[in-house]
């Protein structure tokens, strides 16, 4: 009967290849231990993943080699898989964010990208290190709002991890779905590969230190919503609509998806845009072109903060075509903003 010696059973088990690494898995580090007791042999296999694929045939492949040579042990052959630990989850960008807020609405065409723009700026005005992620997958304005069309993301390297760097303008760090795709290409996007893009969006932007990150999301209350509520936790949601009734309606939809008892992210409030018209030519009239309390009215019906209103003004239009917000060079307009910010703030403040 064959002595069993240690170095000649390793000179066995070094002719087992595995399949994928191709080399053998002694010298893989993949035989981990090897003991000779009284009942037989012990091998612990450690494989550098979890649930090697190969583990099982592997095993039987030893036990086989083994006995062949070594018929005494038949049967006595004791093969133990060690798990390899679960691997460190690659930690998200937005880890650094002290405060996530979704800037929503109803439906699209209100100024929701408008007034996320603005308020991005303002927080920044007022002190906060602020970035804005465009999520909008139907039809991301921030990259034209920024004035960053055509801005190409770089990748960089942090350890293992490879991240995408944020765009920066007003001292805003600016990530957009629009980087990615090509304009004409958004009716393509809808779906997997729109949410896919997201995930690597909201995980992969080097967001680094942030107050605040505003999102701006698509109109309307559809997965995409439940994907990013999903992959985030936000501090808060803020909801954006007209006085139209029309409007209304919808924004009470997005309200109440917040508010739902599996999602309950809390509402900061609604605001509302387009609250009336001032013609520059005669600043102290307002004129309520598209009615009046709509956004009041959602705020009352869904028991939410009415944050502000922000009027309709022809510069508006032209700054965010131009890519400058308006809250850079008008101060009537700003100081709807900063009230609208300051009672974010405090409310962001509670849930700390
Ligand atoms: P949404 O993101 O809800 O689709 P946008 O922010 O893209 O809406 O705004 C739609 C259009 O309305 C844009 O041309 C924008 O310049 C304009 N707009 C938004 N808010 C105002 C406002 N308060 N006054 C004038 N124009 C506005």
């Amino acid at each position: 009967m064959n002595e069993i010696n240690k170095e000649d059973i390793l000179n066995l088990l070094k002719e087992i290849i595995h399949p994928e690494s191709k080399q053998d898995i002694v010298s893989t580090g993949i035989v981990n231990a090897m003991a000779m007791t009284e009942e037989g042999l012990n091998i612990v296999l450690k494989f550098t993943r979890q649930r090697d694929p190969f583990a099982n045939s592997l095993k039987k492949q030893i036990a086989a080699n083994i006995t062949r040579a070594y018929p005494q042990l038949k049967e006595r052959v004791f093969i133990t898989i060690e798990e390899a630990p679960k691997p460190e989850p690659v930690p998200s960008a937005a880890k650094d964010v002290k405060h996530i807020i979704a800037v929503s609405s109803g439906k699209g065409g209100v100024g929701k990208s408008t007034v996320s723009t603005n308020l991005a700026v303002t927080l920044s005005e007022m002190g906060y290190n602020v970035g804005i992620l465009d999520a909008d997958i139907y039809g991301p304005s921030l990259p034209k709002m920024f004035g960053l069309e055509g801005y190409e993301p770089l990748a960089v390297k942090r350890g293992e991890a490879e991240f995408t760097l944020p765009a920066e303008k007003w001292n805003i760090k600016v990530a957009s779905i629009g980087f990615f795709i090509n304009p004409e290409d958004v009716l393509i996007w809808r779906g997997p590969m729109a949410h896919s893009a997201l995930k690597q969006l909201i995980h992969q932007t080097l967001w680094e230190e942030l107050d605040f990150l505003l999102i701006d999301m698509p109109p309307g209350t559809g997965d995409v919503h439940l994907s990013i509520i999903n992959e985030l936790k936000l501090s808060g949601a803020v909801v954006v609509t007209t006085p139209q009734q029309v409007a209304v309606a919808d924004a009470l939809r997005g309200i109440k998806m917040f508010q739902t008892p599996q999602i309950e992210v809390p509402v900061f409030g609604v605001i509302e845009n387009m609250s009336w018209f001032t013609p520059e030519e005669l600043p102290d009239n307002r004129y309520y072109i598209f009615g009046r309390g709509g956004g009041a009215e959602c705020a009352n019906r869904t028991g939410v903060d009415f944050l502000g209103q922000i009027p309709v003004i022809e510069s508006i239009a032209e700054g965010s075509d131009t890519g400058m917000p308006i809250v850079l060079y008008n101060e009537k307009i700003e100081n709807f903003y900063r009230e609208i910010c300051s009672k974010i703030v405090e409310k962001v403040s509670k849930t700390e």
